[in-house]
């Protein structure tokens, strides 16, 4: 018994050995990526995309991956896009894993260290994309390599696509790949890296979010037009009191709140996160906007806060204001900008009608200032939600999974809107209190990216072996 005992957790000691080698390369792996990809310029101004797909490309055809199975396209020299596939056994559809390979500018003066260089300081990576998204792209990369080398056979293909253009730039990875190559990502859904934060806070978990939806940007221009005159003859017809009048309206109007299954959701998840961290009181008003209907009382104590608002109900405001043209004439037009965040499900052309209603003046003319970018919220999938519980649970215990919002936009909303539901999910813990993300001296913890390598090599498992 004994023995066999001692033979047992030989067996054990010498396979965790293994585990513990294997994943002790692929650090190391996902560190020498992260490294040339932070020093690959990828800027709109001075960078290259197509070089770090590039180079992506050759480190997975080095690892095995067949010719045939990456592919690196794109609509110039600049802009280039890198596809890649692990053939499955084809008994699910494929699932689209998604990052993108551009930064945010970064001046070195504003820096105290290279942004294009990578620092390992103070037990964190510092440089122009370790936090969005080149750590996502590192992670994925070193991952994909793994599988292929250790031989797995998913149950259906696994497809990684890095991306330019999600920053800014006329060149949308994304949409130029869904216009271009459908084929060549067209999946059951997607993971997305840029997004879905977990969540650090006093340096423990708190929570590992899932993003299954953003609200849709949409601006319109508000214009009123006036025949004018001489100041001195003032009338009761005023372009600047007429939008003046109507934005008055606009400012005391309240979009009516909609919840769905992933709002429902987040605020059920996180009235029990502010429970036990003792906060009773937003707990309950969680609990209550969770209750479908939703509680009176609590939608209108939980809309005093932004953040909460946002979350409750569609907003328009205005943010720009212009008119007249002389000290000394009545105004012939007078123009502002209305921002709106429209919830999903909701579209551009009907928040427009809401608008026009609202101001309720037919001198206001109301005209958007861009085609709609209306994408829907993607189901919350139990598979992907599920797995995903599975494997936090299994790296950090306790820690909840909630499902979200985002009040802001990534490429996900275009990949909804084409029909492919996504889901942004980072596994990367960051400080909320500590986001540096498109500021100065972007930064991630060391230990944090390595769980992402970890976190993510399990999923992508769990995604694909199903069957
Ligand atoms: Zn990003």
């Amino acid at each position: 018994m004994k023995t066999r005992l001692l033979a047992a957790v030989a067996i054990f000691a010498l396979a965790t050995g293994m585990f513990a080698q294997q994943n002790g390369d692929s650090r190391k792996l996902a560190h020498d990526i992260f490294k040339q990809l932070i020093e690959t310029n990828t800027t709109e101004s001075a960078g290259n995309m197509t070089t770090a797909a590039n180079e992506v490309a050759a480190r997975l055809r080095g690892a095995g991956f067949a010719a045939s199975d990456v592919v690196v396209l794109g609509p110039d020299a600049r802009h280039g896009n890198i596809v890649a596939r692990i053939r499955g056994t084809g008994a699910n559809k494929p699932v689209l894993f998604l990052a993108h390979l551009d930064v945010v500018e970064a001046n070195r003066s504003d820096w105290s260290v290279d942004p294009f260089k990578l620092t390992e300081k103070d037990g964190f990576f510092y440089g122009r994309g370790t936090s969005d998204i080149k750590d996502g792209d590192a992670i994925l990369v070193a991952d994909f390599i793994r599988l292929k080398q250790e031989g797995y056979k998913p149950d259906r293909d696994l497809i990684l696509a890095l991306t330019s253009d999600e920053e800014g730039g006329d060149y949308n990875g994304v949409t130029w790949l869904l216009e271009k190559h459908r084929d060549l990502i067209n999946a059951e859904y997607c993971i997305n890296t840029d997004g879905g934060d977990f969540q650090l806070k006093d340096g423990k978990p708190l929570l590992a979010s899932i993003e299954t939806s953003e609200k849709i940007y949409a601006d319109f221009e508000l214009k009123v037009f006036n025949n004018g005159g001489h100041s001195s003859l003032p009338r009761p017809d005023n372009a600047i009191y007429s939008l003046a009048n109507g934005l008055i309206r606009l400012a005391k109007y309240e979009f009516p709140v909609e919840l769905n299954e992933t709002t429902r959701a987040f605020f059920g998840r996180m009235a029990e996160i502010n429970r036990k961290s003792g906060d009773a009181k937003l707990a309950a008003e969680m609990a209550g906007a969770a209750k479908n209907p939703p509680d009176a009382s609590a939608i209108r104590e939980l809309s005093e806060s932004p953040y909460y608002n946002a979350l409750l109900r569609t907003t328009c405001v205005a943010t720009r204001l212009n008119a007249g043209h002389a000290n000394n004439a009545l105004p012939q037009d007078a123009n502002a900008i209305v921002n709106c965040r429209i919830i999903p499900g909701g579209t551009q052309a009907a928040t427009q009608k809401t608008l026009e209603q609202v101001l309720n003046d037919s001198e206001i003319k109301v005209t958007p200032l861009a085609p709609p970018h209306d994408s829907p919220a993607s189901p919350l999938r139990k598979d992907v939600l599920d797995e995903m519980e599975l494997v936090v649970a299994k790296m950090w215990p306790g820690v909840p999974v909630v499902p979200v919002m985002d009040a802001g936009a990534t490429d996900g909303y275009r990949l909804r809107a084409a029909g492919i539901p996504t889901y942004a999910i980072s596994g990367v813990l960051i400080d909320m209190d500590d986001v540096r993300a498109h500021g100065r001296d972007e930064r991630i913890l060391e230990s944090s990216f390595y769980q992402g390598v970890d976190f993510f090599y399990r999923y992508i498992r769990a995604l694909s072996s199903t069957n």
